[in-house]
């Protein structure tokens, strides 16, 4: 994909204030400090714009980026977080999933794993839930930098052998910038080609 403009439009705290224009959207959605901003930067060529978004008071709203004045990326805040108290977390789910059943130019939920720590309980909640609404997701496995290629195979199989997919799962390194076409691939299909 060739990146010819990226903006930061806006952070919203309400489903309801995000942006207009009827672009296709793709979310990315994933643990606190999984990688997330990492992957938004690989794919935008850029090395900070995703960090924008992570001033203190931001981490918690939905931060939208315009790309080649084309499509949205939409960040979702992280999850998880063991801190929080559960009217916080209850509180970020109403967000994402307001947000999630009402934009109707959601076409791509990516959610990001790290490869040290495979699915998690909350990661398998959200998949459930994506699927139970028909919402397309895609599943990107970040940091395999950190572990051997056969090791992030393994967890690549293991992954497809215990839930349906469409895509097959990603394997994402910020590090080394791979994966970076795969992704891309993925939302160019879910985005652009009719269907
Ligand atoms: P976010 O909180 O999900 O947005 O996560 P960040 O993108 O800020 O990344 C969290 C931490 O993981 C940072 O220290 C990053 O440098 C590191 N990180 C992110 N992606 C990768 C990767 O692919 N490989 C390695 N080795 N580190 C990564």
């Amino acid at each position: 994909m060739k990146i010819r403009t990226v903006e930061f439009v806006k952070s919203v705290a309400d489903a309801a204030e995000a942006p207009k224009a009827p672009y296709p959207v793709v979310a990315f959605a994933g643990r606190s400090n999984v990688g997330k901003s990492s992957l938004i930067n690989a794919l935008l060529q850029r090395k900070r714009t995703a960090y924008i978004s992570r001033t203190p008071g931001k981490t918690r709203l939905i931060n939208f980026f315009s790309v080649n004045e084309a499509l949205y990326f939409a960040d979702l805040p992280g999850y998880g977080f063991a801190r929080v108290s559960q009217t916080m977390r209850e509180e970020w789910q109403r967000l994402i999933e307001s947000f999630l059943l009402h934009n109707h130019n959601i076409r791509l939920v990516i959610v990001i794993l790290d490869v040290r720590r495979g699915i998690t309980e909350l990661d398998k909640q959200l998949l459930d839930w994506l699927e139970a609404h028909a919402i397309q997701s895609l599943l990107v496995i970040t940091k395999c930098d950190k572990v051997s290629k056969n090791e992030s195979a393994a967890l690549q199989r293991r992954i497809m052998q215990e839930r349906v997919l469409s895509f097959e799962p990603i394997l994402f390194s910020a590090v080394k910038l791979t994966g970076i076409s795969e992704v891309w691939s993925a939302i160019s299909h879910e985005c652009f080609m009719s269907k």
